[in-house]
């Protein structure tokens, strides 16, 4: 009897076990697939969710996705991906893949509904239906866009003036606001009772004349958006035109604590250092003064009647469009976007109204500067400024005594340089100081609308 050969039973036997083995526990991999996904809560009349989904190991299988609403079932994508031979797993590892909604093609209507998306890949696991990722979603189908009932009538402004529109949406509008030409100045629920009842304040810029378009836009959660128009009307200024004479004692004076650098080969340094300060950095601080603007509260602050500077007289206006000149010629062009006050040297500056600090500190051509934030969009400035006596953050009472007049930046003698915004728009304060145009552009306006607010 011949010899039973064990090694080679043991050679053969390792030989198939070992790759078998090894063979199972690649194809019995047990990682799921995953999904990243990134689902609204509402959805809107069409849309497109895209997922993308990867798995590692064996490669996708298959994807399926389905909306469920009051017990009913759509199926919105069902894709079978590709393998590679009997043992090679799935030929994509991962893809981003596109799953479209059109409520109005699936004859689905709105409510709560439940988005279902399931994943598979080539593991054999599950006797061979591989490795499955179920994810849910609840969703709100809102195909309708907001309603905007206007709720005040006589919006008249002026070119370089305020203005306030209050009116109420249907339904929660996380984008909604007055659109001015390119501008967008966001209304606020808040105000009335009524979470319903949002006010804007908006504005026109000092170039902004007729022929503006104002409208009033909203969009839903679920991005559904609707434009209004409302009745308006634009009245055109002429803003004065005021000429500057610059001399070499004002720039030799002012310019060096700009710390510009002109040109190597600049014929003037001191003037081409003055014309970067007047044109860049002017720029630069109009474009701050913008940006801590719309850091505005939805609170109102204010009340009544905003003061000037007691003792003063106006030495510029708003928009003035300045010629500066030098030897004779003009040799830059800018517009004042405030008005100039000049009363006795180091004089005390009340804040014009109620509200918060927003910004202390200096601003360029500015100087010194304090900003103030009365609520929904409203802000005062006080420029040049000596002396600053208030913090950020603080909330100052009309009359209260925010610092000193002074000469800091570009201001060639002693006065307060006050400026307001309409969010990130400057204004003319004229408006503000004038009780009569409060009362009939503001007060009266939200009076009336108190009428339909809640009990
Ligand atoms: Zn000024």
């Amino acid at each position: 009897m011949k010899k039973t050969k064990w090694w080679l039973i043991a050679i053969i036997a390792a030989l198939v076990i070992i790759p078998a083995g090894w063979m199972l526990v690649v194809q019995l991999e047990g990682e799921k697939p995953t999904v990243l996904e990134n689902m609204p809560e509402t959805i809107g009349k069409s849309q497109t969710f895209t997922f993308t989904l990867s798995d590692k190991r064996s490669g996708l299988r298959k994807v399926h996705a389905v909306l469920l609403k009051d017990g009913k079932q759509w199926d919105l994508l069902e894709e079978n991906f590709e393998k590679v031979g009997i043992v090679g797993g799935g030929k994509i590892r991962e893809t981003s893949i596109d799953v479209p909604i059109d409520l109005k093609k699936l004859g689905i209507s709105d409510g709560d509904a439940v988005f279902e998306l399931t994943v598979w890949d080539y593991s054999w696991r599950n006797w061979w239906h591989g490795n499955k990722t179920h994810m849910e979603n609840k969703l709100l189908i809102d195909s309708k866009p907001p309603e905007i009932e206007i709720l005040t009538k006589a919006h008249n402004v002026n070119q370089g003036g305020s203005g306030l529109i209050v009116y109420r949406l249907s339904e929660p509008c996380p984008k909604n606001g007055v659109v001015v030409g390119e501008n967008f100045f966001p209304g606020y629920s808040g105000y009335f009772k009524d979470d319903s009842i949002h006010l804007a304040f908006f504005a026109l810029d000092y170039s902004q004349g007729p022929g503006t378009k104002i409208t009033i836009e909203a969009s839903d959660q679920a991005g559904n958006n609707t434009g209004s128009g409302f009745y308006h009307h634009i009245r055109k200024k002429n803003f004065v035109i005021d000429s500057i004479k610059l001399s070499d004692q004002f720039l030799s004076w002012k310019i060096p604590e700009f710390n510009m650098q002109a040109p190597e080969n600049s014929l003037n340094p001191l003037l081409d250092n003055f014309l970067m300060v007047n044109r860049n950095m002017r720029k630069e601080n109009e474009q701050f003064l913008a940006t801590i603007g719309i850091m505005t509260e939805p609170k109102m602050y204010w009340e009544g009647t905003f003061l000037r500077l007691p003792n003063s007289a106006t030495r510029a206006g708003f928009a003035d469009h300045r010629e500066y000149v030098y030897n004779g010629e003009v040799i830059d062009r800018q517009v004042h976007l405030g008005i100039d006050l000049a009363s006795l040297e180091k004089s005390t500056i009340p804040a014009s109204n109620t509200g918060k600090v927003l910004f202390t500190g200096d601003i360029g051509i500015y100087g010194k500067t304090v900003v103030i934030d009365h609520g929904f969009g409203i802000i005062s400035m006080y420029s040049h400024l000596s002396g600053i006596s208030v913090e950020v953050g603080q909330i100052v009472a009309k009359g209260e005594t925010i610092g000193r007049t002074g000469i800091t930046g570009l201001a060639g003698g002693d006065h307060l340089h006050f400026g307001m915004m309409i969010h990130n728009t400057m204004i003319n304060p004229i408006e503000w100081w004038d009780g009569n145009w409060i009362m009939h552009n503001v007060t009266d306006k939200l009076n009336d609308v108190k009428a339909f607010d809640l009990p």
